[in-house]
């Protein structure tokens, strides 16, 4: 079902949470991945790999998180089926896939990173499971969910975004692992179920800031994480969540430390962070 627009207010509650996972397949060859030889974005051998699995498939449950094993602890259920994304409520699939790749290349473009559609046949990847609903497959109410794992060490970490919802009530609901579910919004479930897609713009903003995460970003808060715009794509904060355009601001912001850290600045520069856990293109 498409977006009720009675509930577009709601929408953005919800907009910025992260996951992380990964299933087997994929949708080889839906995707123009002519720059994937890294040669014309400038990526070096060393590049890391994030396969954005739009295919769906299967996640066991395990003391894990490694992509190449389709394997975390994230998911509910000893074999944890994670849908395809469903791009119908938005357009023609492959046009809508192309989209949320480019976007999410732009996010971390000058980065040495390479996205593919593709699960690759060998070698360290992180993959992002991208479909269906989280209750389904997490058991939590978020857009997207992944480990925040200092440093980025993990080179096979999952992420998941679910960018289906309804409006089972669940009480965990939240924006994402390290976003627990905000009582100032006042957002609780209806009781009749109601079916919503997250708008577009959304799941390639969650796909870069479940990413992040991975890569050992943590949420940023405050003024500067939303002014001036774009907003930074850490920040979760209502300011931040009400912006159309986002980016890894490449300055330090404050931090929500609360729920997680890597150290005790109490400051983040997204990009410049990013830097460090991945490399920059030459
Ligand atoms: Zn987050």
């Amino acid at each position: 079902m498409r977006t009720r627009p009675a509930l577009a207010p709601l929408l953005s509650l919800l907009a910025a949470s992260l996951l992380a996972g990964c299933a087997p397949g994929g949708d080889a060859g839906e995707v123009d991945d002519a720059a994937e030889d890294g040669k014309a974005d400038g990526l070096t051998a060393n590049a890391k790999v994030v396969y954005l699995n739009f295919g769906g498939g299967t996640i066991a449950h395990g003391d894990c998180n490694d992509a190449t094993a389709s394997c975390s602890s994230m998911v509910l259920y000893d074999q944890t089926p994670i849908p395809a994304f469903d791009a119908s409520p938005y357009g023609a699939r492959s046009t809508i896939v192309n989209k949320i790749v480019a976007d999410v290349r732009r996010y971390y473009a000058g980065l040495d990173v390479r996205f593919t559609t593709t699960r690759p046949a060998s070698g360290d990847y992180r993959m992002v499971m991208i479909g269906g609903k989280s209750l389904d497959s997490l058991g939590v109410w978020v857009l997207g969910r992944s480990y925040l794992d200092c440093g980025g060490g993990n080179g096979r970490a999952i992420a998941f975004v679910a960018p289906k919802h309804d409006s089972r009530p669940t009480p965990d609901a939240s924006f994402d692992l390290l976003a627990p579910y905000d009582p100032l919004s006042g957002f609780r479930p209806a009781p009749e179920i109601q079916e919503w897609d997250e708008p577009l713009t959304e799941i390639p903003r969650a796909i870069a800031h479940e990413l992040g995460h991975t890569f050992g970003l943590i949420h940023t808060v405050g003024f500067s994480a939303s002014n001036p715009s774009p907003a930074d794509i850490m920040c979760e904060e209502a300011a931040c969540r009400s912006e159309s355009a986002f980016s890894f601001h490449d300055r330090e912001m404050g931090v929500d430390a609360g729920q997680g850290h890597c150290d005790d600045s109490g400051v983040q520069s997204s990009l410049g962070l990013l830097q460090i856990a991945i490399g920059v293109a030459k």
